[in-house]
């Protein structure tokens, strides 16, 4: 073992007094109490310089350092190497630090540090701004405290952060923020908003000018088909060459009204918001009204309609969406499949939750155009769906209600051989059917 200076010094050290400490012994006659007595000093000096480390350690601007002398010098010498290692690396981690908060500070959107306990951490510039916060009073302030809309606080609660949610400033509710929080760490969360109201507003202009011009072209378009009707049904023998004319328009006139009424449906179903207007609804009863209506729209084209449904699953839903829903995806069946083609409509409790499927033996579609055909006037064949009376607007109410209730429209589909539209729900929707009670499906 090769000896450092420190040791090399103390071992001098010990060993001059040794030395001496036995020579003195010698003189006096007293060799061992000498000796004993040398080796306790020994050890109360090197005692001492241990409590003088500890309180130094703990304390060094109050506390004086060891002696250093003998390998005390070396002990020393190599604390302090640490210590500025450590001094340094906190300085580096602090030029870091400060880098990352001014360019988060320089960010448009709000970021704020949430700790497993859901207390701020820490939050940029926007964020203060934006929710409104103060660093001094809001710092170890609990989120749910700042933020109170309850959208949000239920956002929170569940967990599920794969979406961002919409809510007003808590600042001012005329601002519109989009937030999304994102978990990292041990328990950790960042939340992120984003100023969204000149989006917002746009959004609700168009969705307002929609809603508008379908509403006053309601009434319009009533009094022209109560004309062409009358019209159409007069023996006065000089419009007796317009009647197919007549009837054209009256054709037409229908399908603009159609129209008209799935562009307010989508408007409400964008505007309405939470779960109003929902309760159990008996879906056994609804899909069996469903084969009715879609038997009654076969006609003579005498499609093979069946069912099967699991009579105990009912759903907490909004009766008139589902209705709308399931009923779009029913005629679209009954309008995409040749005559005499067979068409299933199914609802059963699956692994991932209750599901209503419609599934035809009809034209199909061709993959390209699946990601496509929730978008509003999405059609694959134009023509085809004007022809049966299509808006181009119902697989498009349909993602709307299925994402009202938390669930997802799945499409399979093989040209010629036919398609399968299946909507699924959570689990949590499930209810158990109630003996007695009456349809909550109201028709319109
Ligand atoms: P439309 O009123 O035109 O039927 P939808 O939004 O209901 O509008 O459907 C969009 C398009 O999806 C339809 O135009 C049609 O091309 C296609 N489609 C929907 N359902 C079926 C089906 N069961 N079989 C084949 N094609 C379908």
């Amino acid at each position: 073992m090769s000896l450092t200076p420190g040791l090399r010094k103390e071992l001098g050290f010990l060993s001059i007094s040794a030395i001496g400490s036995g020579l003195v012994g010698w003189l006096l006659g007293r060799l061992p109490e000498v000796l004993l007595i040398s080796v306790i000093l020994y050890l109360v000096w090197h005692l001492q310089q241990i409590i003088r480390l500890n309180l130094w350690l703990k304390e060094p601007k109050q506390h004086k350092k060891p002696y250093a002398v003998g390998i005390w010098s070396a002990v020393l010498a190599a604390i302090e190497s640490l210590r500025e290692r450590g001094r340094k690396r906190k300085r580096k981690l602090g030029r870091m630090l400060s880098g990352f908060q001014e360019s988060t500070n320089a960010l448009p959107d709000a970021t704020v540090v949430i700790d497993s306990s859901g207390e701020m951490e820490w939050w940029n510039v926007p964020a203060s701004e934006m929710l409104g916060l103060n660093r001094k009073r809001d710092k170890g302030r609990k989120i749910d405290q700042v933020i109170t809309d309850r959208v949000f606080l239920k956002y929170l609660a569940e967990g599920d952060y794969l979406r961002p949610i919409q809510i007003p400033a808590p600042v001012d509710s005329g601002i519109s923020l989009e937030v999304r929080v994102v978990p990292y760490g041990k328990g950790k969360r960042l939340l992120q908003a984003r100023d969204i109201t000149r989006l917002h507003q746009l959004e609700t202009v168009r969705r307002d000018f929609v809603a508008n011009v379908s509403h006053e072209m309601r009434t319009p378009l009533t009094v022209i088909h109560g004309y062409l009707e009358t019209m159409g049904d007069s023996d006065d023998p000089s419009l007796a060459d317009w009647q197919h004319i007549f009837g054209q328009m009256r054709q037409q006139t229908v399908r603009m009204q159609r129209i008209v009424g799935d562009l307010l449906l989508l408007s409400r179903l964008e505007t309405s918001q939470g779960e109003g207007g929902q309760t159990v609804v008996d879906v056994p009863d609804l899909v069996k009204s469903l084969q009715q209506e879609a038997i009654n729209l076969s006609g003579d084209a005498k499609h093979r309609i069946t069912v099967d449904i699991d009579e105990e699953l009912w759903l907490f839903a909004n009766p008139d969406e589902l209705d709308s829903a399931f009923s779009n995806l029913v005629f679209n069946a009954v309008r995409y499949t040749p005559a005499g083609g067979g068409i299933t409509l199914q609802w059963v409790l699956t692994e991932s939750g209750p599901c209503f499927t419609v599934k035809d033996t009809g034209i199909g579609i061709d993959n390209e155009h699946i990601p496509r055909l929730t978008e509003r006037f999405y059609r694959v064949d134009v023509g085809r769906s004007r022809q049966s009376g299509g808006t181009g607007l119902g697989l498009a109410i349909v993602k709307h209600v299925l994402t009202r209730h938390n669930g997802a429209l799945r499409i399979e589909s093989e040209p010629g051989e036919g398609s399968i539209f299946t909507c699924s729900f959570p689990g949590s929707r499930v209810r158990e059917a109630e003996s007695g009670t009456v349809s909550a499906v109201t028709k319109t």
